[in-house]
């Protein structure tokens, strides 16, 4: 591969979009898998589709408490049947409801022989061992049919599902005690930085605390990858090509922060291109513009800006989904959002797509958003205070109060 980005020219601009379409293109599931029990599958991506082994439910059954009828019983306004048993959820009626019968069931119970259909026992009234019940309105009413929720032999789930609660509940409802997941991908990432001090001592003049190993911590925890804190770097040439090599042998994929821009410190791009091939791209995005892409023996680069908040907006917006496709998920097509009220005006100059932050409320039935605080692009609190990202596009203009916007709640998203 000689263009991992698959757009000429040098440092032309991209969009957003095509960055991300270009990463989704290049990358495709890491390979390997291995059988873990259930439980363990939270978070993991499905190797294969899970295919129902049996009908579910496996019988038809009564989808509520009431007495299973044959529908031609109930012809009348009124209409009197004998009650001839029970049925309970777990214990079968073991004879056949003939003309003129009713039987007892409660919800769950396999429907008795011969009924077709559940009259809710609210409408119903005993009279000693006959019970009074109103005409069916539809024979098959509150009845469960059998494979009406999965049909064996059919898949349950497909393969590069991400397995959360429902797929557990769904694996476990078939019998499945175990189940294959793709190997998680294993993410090396450092920061970049002369003026960087780690945590747990005093700051130097000059210097300001790594936050970004925190924050790709969390995003890539929060991910399920396997995570390689390998520290800070230094602006140092040998020291960075040592750090790459090292992370290029372990890693699926290796994440730097800062050191992309133009300064005479950046040095990430071109150790970078020196060791693989990499693309150095400006991205038509605010925060964060520089970002760098490529590939160094079997690892995927991705370069990130240094500024805490592009990080994360670089991150979500571009890198999130290609991280996605390495573990085995087909993202969707575009980031979801929706839109809402803007509660105050949002300035916006550049042609970019810009990203702010913001707070989603609710004001008299109707939810608004409005930027929360300071939205620098080194200004994590920005981050912190809100729960969705803003998203303006590149042709939009500055927002009136009252303006419709789209916005990506941060719930699920982040
Ligand atoms: P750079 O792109 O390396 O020039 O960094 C841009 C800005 O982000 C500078 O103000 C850096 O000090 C800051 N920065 C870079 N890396 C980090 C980091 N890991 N944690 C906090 N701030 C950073
Ligand atoms: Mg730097």
């Amino acid at each position: 591969m000689t263009d991992p980005s698959g757009c000429g020219g040098s440092e032309s601009a991209l969009s957003v979009a095509q960055a991300r379409d270009t990463l989704l293109s290049a990358i495709s599931a890491v390979a390997g898998w291995e059988t873990v029990p259930i439980r363990s599958a939270l978070g993991r991506v499905l190797m294969r589709d899970v295919i129902a082994p049996f009908d579910v439910p496996a019988h038809d059954n009564s989808a509520m408490d009431g007495y299973a009828v044959r529908a031609e019983d109930l012809s009348a306004a009124e209409n009197r049947l004998a009650v001839v048993g029970t049925a309970y959820a777990g214990g079968a009626f073991s004879g056949v409801v003939g003309p003129g019968q009713a039987v007892r069931v409660m919800t769950g119970a396999v429907l008795p022989r011969g009924a077709d259909s559940v009259v809710v026992q609210e409408v119903a009234k005993m009279d000693g061992d006959q019970v009074i019940l109103p005409a069916v309105q539809k024979p098959g009413q509150n009845v469960r049919r059998a494979g009406e929720d999965l049909a064996a032999g059919k898949p349950a789930l497909a393969a590069g599902k991400k397995i959360g609660p429902s797929e557990l509940g769904l694996m476990a409802s078939l019998g499945f005690a175990e189940v294959a997941v793709r190997r998680r991908p294993r993410i090396a990432f450092f920061s970049t930085g002369d003026e960087l001090a780690s945590i747990g001592r005093p700051l130097a003049p000059g210097e300001v605390y790594d936050s970004n190993r925190y924050t790709l911590f969390g995003a890539l925890t929060q991910l399920g990858v396997d995570i390689l804190d390998m520290g800070v770097v230094r602006d140092d040439p040998a020291a960075m090509e040592q750090a790459f090599a090292e992370a290029a042998e372990q890693a699926d994929a290796i994440l730097t922060t800062g050191g992309v821009s133009v300064g005479e410190a950046d040095f990430v791009k071109d150790i970078m291109a020196r060791l693989g091939e990499v693309r150095f791209w400006k991205i038509d995005i605010k925060p964060g513009r520089p970002m760098a892409f490529g590939r160094l023996g079997n690892a995927w680069l991705f370069g990130l800006p240094g500024n805490p908040v592009a990080v994360m907006v670089n991150f979500y917006q571009i890198v999130l989904d290609a991280l996605v496709k390495l573990q085995g998920v087909d993202p969707l097509p575009i980031r979801p959002a929706f839109q809402v009220r803007a509660a105050a005006p949002i300035r916006k100059l550049s042609g970019r797509r810009e990203f702010p932050r913001g707070v989603l409320f609710q004001e008299g039935g109707e939810w608004k958003v409005r930027l929360s605080g300071n939205q620098g692009s080194g200004v994590l609190r920005s981050m912190a205070e809100a729960n969705c990202f803003i998203v303006l596009p590149e042709e939009s203009g500055s927002v009136a109060a009252g303006d419709l916007v789209q916005v990506q709640p941060f719930q699920g998203a982040l």
